[in-house]
């Protein structure tokens, strides 16, 4: 089968399932060890590489001690990967520095608001090296972002940056694919388990040998684990977003992150995407829903009236 410019192989070293972010970087990085990889990729509605609102920064991680660990490594990997992708002429990505603002709105934030300060700035919490968040004034907050509204306090994070999600998957597919990397539109519909190890998955009813395989499905990687009674813990969670565009510039801009977790994020072309509502037992199902908008409306309103 002849997929791209590569042959799909019967058999690879390893067998990526999901092209999203987290498969397509898995991929890339294996191709450029020299690695076999095969990629096999449904693209599924809803997925979440081409919804995200692209806030890079571990200050919103914020999920226990490993994956604040992870994320601030990830977050210093991240100049490094957008140059790499750079110098291979691979595309677009959208990564740029760009600071981010939390904000409390008025005094019913201010609790939240303290309790966050005082994780963000603990001279523990971050490595050395990086700039440390600060409380700046409403004023100086406005400034960085000048479409808030009333603000009762505000916390600086400098070091913060955002990524375009589908351009930077698009531009990891194609690094990769220049590298050898195949990929195949398709359905893994299990694994291959073969003397007590996975030897591959089942493509489309298509076999496909690999001596280890990635699950890399997003929402829907629970199902891979199951027929193997292996329950990974990860479940769909639709998050609606609306993107809006001021009259003014967004050039420059200040993200912004409100004590509930809503927040606002400008992009340089003129849009600035108001998210994310969060909802557990959604289901599959990517449609927007009016409640959902009107949720971040509300959300963005309080933040921008
Ligand atoms: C509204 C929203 C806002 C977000 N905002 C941010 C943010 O600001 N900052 C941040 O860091 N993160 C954010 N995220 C999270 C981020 O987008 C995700 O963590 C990331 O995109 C996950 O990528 P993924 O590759 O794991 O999954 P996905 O992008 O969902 O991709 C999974 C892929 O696997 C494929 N697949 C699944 N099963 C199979 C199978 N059996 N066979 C073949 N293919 C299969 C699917 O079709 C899909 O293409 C946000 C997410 C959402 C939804």
């Amino acid at each position: 089968m002849r997929v791209g410019d590569h042959e799909m192989p019967g058999v690879a070293d390893v067998v990526v399932v999901g092209g999203g972010l987290v498969g397509l970087a898995t991929a890339y990085h294996l191709v450029r060890e020299g690695r076999r990889v095969a990629l096999v990729d449904r693209g599924d509605r809803g997925r979440a590489t081409d919804a995200g609102a692209g806030i890079l920064s571990p200050a919103v991680s914020g999920r226990g001690e490993a994956v604040a660990a992870f994320a601030e490594a990830a977050a210093a990997y991240y100049p490094q990967l957008a140059d790499a992708l750079r110098a291979e002429e691979a595309g677009e990505t959208g990564y740029a520095a760009a600071p981010l603002l939390f904000v409390a709105a008025d005094d019913t934030d201010l609790e939240a608001f303290t309790a966050l300060k005082e994780t963000l700035t603990r001279p523990a919490g971050r490595p050395s090296g990086r700039a440390q968040p600060a409380e700046v004034s409403p004023g100086h907050a406005r400034s960085l972002m000048p479409l808030l509204g009333p603000v009762a306090a505000a916390l600086l994070v400098p070091d913060a940056a955002r990524v375009d999600g589908r351009l930077l998957s698009g531009a990891l597919r194609r690094a990769a694919e220049r590298r050898g990397l195949a990929v195949r539109v398709g359905s893994v519909e299990r694994l291959l388990v073969e003397g007590g190890r996975v030897r591959g998955v089942m493509v489309d009813g298509e076999r496909l040998a690999a001596d280890q395989v990635v699950a890399a499905g997003g929402a829907w990687s629970r199902a891979l684990g199951e027929p193997l009674g292996l329950t990974l813990p990860v479940e769909p969670q639709r998050g609606q977003i609306v993107h809006l565009r001021p009259p003014e510039s967004t050039a420059g801009w200040a993200m912004v992150m409100a004590m509930d977790d809503h927040y606002l994020v400008p992009w340089p072309d003129g849009r600035v995407a108001a998210g994310a509502t969060r909802e557990t037992g959604s289901g599959f199902d990517p449609r927007p829903t009016a409640r959902g908008v009107q949720q971040v409306l509300s959300a963005a309103l309080r933040l921008a009236p």
